[in-house]
């Protein structure tokens, strides 16, 4: 297993799939999600030249990024967090990541505005939307979207740039990356975090501009 061939060959694929579906490929951006990695294949990544990264957890990504080193050592480095985040986390979220993903609910808004504020650091977020409406997933519901985006630019004055999802396991992806793509349009964003490992092809040919894909780069997870 090489992740310098990993991330060759998905890039490969990212590109063939953005010629086929009319895309131009500078438009998608690919993030590595090295969440449960370990430190040698997050290295291996760096020394690929690769600099787009994904976690889902505040205390992990600090010690993949803060506590190696890495964060200083690479000053283009872009940090985005694509997991739930708790508002008592929101203080080391802003100073750490460079694109939280999951902005969902109005008290996490209300939260990453006040820090970002006091940190004097504008992080742009994107809107994570439930487009299954599944219990034990974040995310706005597709009906409360449009009144959480004007809460979140209006009220608390986040830049939003876009929307991101994650589809139920068990329906088609297409449909939740479908269904994202219009909601964008209906805001007027242009930016869509959707595919993972699994179906990144179908989420570019549908409009993704971020896909975010782990175990095809890094190998299964610990
Ligand atoms: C883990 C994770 C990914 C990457 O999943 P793979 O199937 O390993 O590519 C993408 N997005 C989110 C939100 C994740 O939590």
């Amino acid at each position: 297993m090489s992740v310098s061939k990993n991330l060759k060959e998905i890039k490969g694929r990212m590109r063939v799939e953005a010629d086929v579906s009319g895309r131009v490929i500078g438009d998608v951006q690919l993030i590595a999600v090295s969440k449960r990695q370990a430190d040698a294949r997050i290295s291996e990544a760096l020394a690929a030249g690769h600099r787009v990264f994904g976690e889902n957890r505040v205390q992990e990504a600090q010690a993949h990024w803060l506590e190696s080193g890495y964060r200083a050592a690479y000053p283009d480095l872009e940090l985005h967090l694509i997991g739930g985040l708790q508002t008592n986390k929101a203080a080391e979220a802003v100073a750490l990541f460079d694109v939280l993903e999951t902005l969902d609910r109005e008290k996490l808004a209300r939260a990453l505005a006040r820090e970002m504020k006091k940190q004097a650091r504008d992080v742009p977020c994107f809107i994570q939307v439930n487009t299954g409406d599944e219990a034990q997933k974040g995310g706005v519901t597709v009906s409360d979207l449009a009144d959480f985006y004007a809460f979140c630019t209006a009220e608390c004055d986040i830049t939003v740039r876009g929307l991101m999802c994650i589809p139920p396991v068990d329906e088609p992806a297409a449909l939740h990356f479908a269904l994202l793509k219009k909601h964008a349009d209906r805001l007027g964003l242009d930016q869509l975090s959707m595919g993972m490992s699994g179906d990144f092809e179908k989420a570019i040919a549908l409009g993704a501009t971020h896909v975010r894909v782990g175990s095809a780069i890094f190998g299964a997870r610990d």
